[in-house]
């Protein structure tokens, strides 16, 4: 059966359901998809192609026994930053290049126990570090809706393969708008789940304070229903939250009246892109003729994010990332002289560019001398910035901004400037440092045909609030339905 591809997750498990479809169908449809266009996007970095055969045989089973639920049979790609037992786990390092995990991580398991079916491990900037999936170690990945142009990253193999129709829905996670810029660069549905809603375990780390899994997905029911599936207290997390789950997909009313959207001054600066802006502002017209109560919101602390993200993300990557030193598992080194040899030249071969500078920048901040002016320092304007948002909050339910401050750029035009491709992440990265969760979902087109996004944010746990709006947007509006030029019915690479 074609055309089973550019299906969302729901419309597929109606079908399922129906029996109109069997999920070993679904899979074939979705590998046929891979093999014609991922030579062009590059999102997969390893196919998990023998997985997912038995895992859509016992979905079937699974429905023929009446036991499905939304997930099941759904194929799903996997941010290659997350644990897979038995399936290499790369982190887009050659340092990890051979690692195979003895573990899943929770979200891995609680998707199989879901009854989802994993398609394969996507591309992303080595780490996570990144906006642009460059700086993977192994391949660039193309955005569909222009392969001159970036997919946007971290996670930009799996926007890429949501957006060109080679899984339903994806994995990813995001540290500093890792989920939602990329969702935004390639025309989809992002959302970073508030700190703590989701378990880590499992997820290579990269700045835990700061680090959350969540959907990318083609519409935002898709994207409740993946969060539904992933969310809750886990005891190999610590700092995962015990707060009763409550349906997301539920949430999905559509009424949006007396809701009250704050429109943050911070967000609106000179300089932006006039077409992003434009496009974010006529999503709020579309919110507040749909009965929504729109005000005007400060941030006042906005501007100081970059600063203060890089200095605590870097520190964090620095003692997270001690762990590779060629000893205990990963690459090392052939003929070292001895074992400091053995370390740095492990190091040295295995880490990439921006990995190193990152590992430099937080070395730094935390040494002793430096630590109360940055590191210290960060920690007290994070709390600053979080109460920010505390305060907006008592007056707004929802915070609507752009995700990007452009469209997708072009393959190579940031990389030789790191701060440029450091202030992609201007919109997103506060809401990592205050720990609140934010959705990205497709708001328009730049006159180039790139999608542009808007970001609707809400209190820490406020996810059903946040869904709401953002389907209630979504469902008056058509952008969501475009499809980029490869993932036209019958469109090769
Ligand atoms: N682009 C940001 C960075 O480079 C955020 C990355 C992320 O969210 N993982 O750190």
């Amino acid at each position: 059966m074609s055309g089973l591809t550019h299906l969302t997750a729901h419309a597929l498990s109606d079908l399922l359901r129906k029996k109109e479809v069997k999920a070993v169908e679904i899979l074939d449809a979705a590998f046929s998809r891979i093999r014609a266009v991922d030579p062009a996007i590059r999102a997969f970095l390893t196919l998990m192609e023998e997985t997912a055969r038995k895992q859509a045989a016992s979905a079937d089973e699974r429905i023929a026994r009446g036991q499905a639920g939304p997930l099941t049979g759904i194929p799903v790609a996997l941010k290659d930053n997350l644990c897979t037992r038995g399936t290499r786990t790369t982190c887009a390092s050659r340092i990890l290049g051979n690692f195979v995990p003895p573990y899943d991580a929770t979200v891995v398991s609680a998707l199989d126990k879901a009854g989802a079916v994993f398609v394969g491990k996507t591309n992303l900037d080595e780490f996570a570090m990144g906006s642009s999936t460059e700086n993977s170690a192994f391949q660039i990945t193309r955005n569909p809706w222009d392969t001159e142009r970036i997919p946007g990253g971290s996670s930009g193999g799996s926007a890429a393969a949501v957006s060109a129709d080679m899984c339903a829905v994806a994995l990813g996670s995001d540290t500093g708008g890792s989920i939602r810029q990329p969702a935004a660069c390639c025309g989809i549905v992002g959302l970073k789940p508030t700190y703590g809603r989701v378990s880590r375990y499992g997820l290579v780390a990269f700045a835990s304070s700061l680090d959350q899994i969540g959907p990318l997905a083609k519409d935002v029911r898709d994207a409740a229903l993946i969060l539904d599936a992933i969310s809750g207290k886990d005891p190999a997390d610590s700092t995962s939250a015990d707060i009763p789950v409550p349906s997301h997909a539920a949430a999905l009313t559509g009424d949006v009246r007396g809701l009250r959207i704050g429109i943050p001054k911070e967000y609106f600066i000179s300089g932006m892109d006039p077409e992003v802006e434009k496009a974010v502002r006529d999503a709020v017209d579309v919110l507040r003729r749909l009965g929504a109560d729109i005000r005007e919101v400060s941030l006042p602390y906005t501007p100081y994010a970059v600063a203060v993200y890089y200095i605590l993300a870097t520190s964090e990557a620095s003692s997270n990332l001690a762990r590779y030193d060629g000893v205990k598992y990963a690459y090392r080194a052939g003929r070292p002289s001895d074992l400091l040899d053995m370390y740095m030249k492990s190091r040295a071969e295995g880490f990439g560019a921006e990995v190193k500078r990152r590992i430099m920048l937080g070395t730094y901040a935390l040494s002793a001398g430096y630590y109360d002016a940055y590191y210290r320092k960060g920690q007290q304007v994070r709390t600053l910035i979080k109460q920010d948002f505390d305060r907006a909050f008592e007056n707004v339910d929802v915070i609507a901004t752009p995700t990007a401050p452009t469209p997708a750029f072009k393959v190579g035009e940031k990389t030789a400037d790191p701060l440029q491709m450091y202030l992609s992440d201007i919109f997103t990265i506060s809401v990592n440092l205050a720990g609140i969760p934010g959705i990205s979902l497709p708001c328009g087109f730049s006159s180039g045909n790139l999608p542009i996004g808007l970001q609707l944010l809400s209190k820490a746990f406020d996810e059903p609030t946040l869904l709401r709006a953002a389907h209630a947007y979504e469902q008056s509006t058509e952008w969501h339905k475009a499809k980029p030029p490869c993932a036209k019915e019958g469109a090769g690479p």
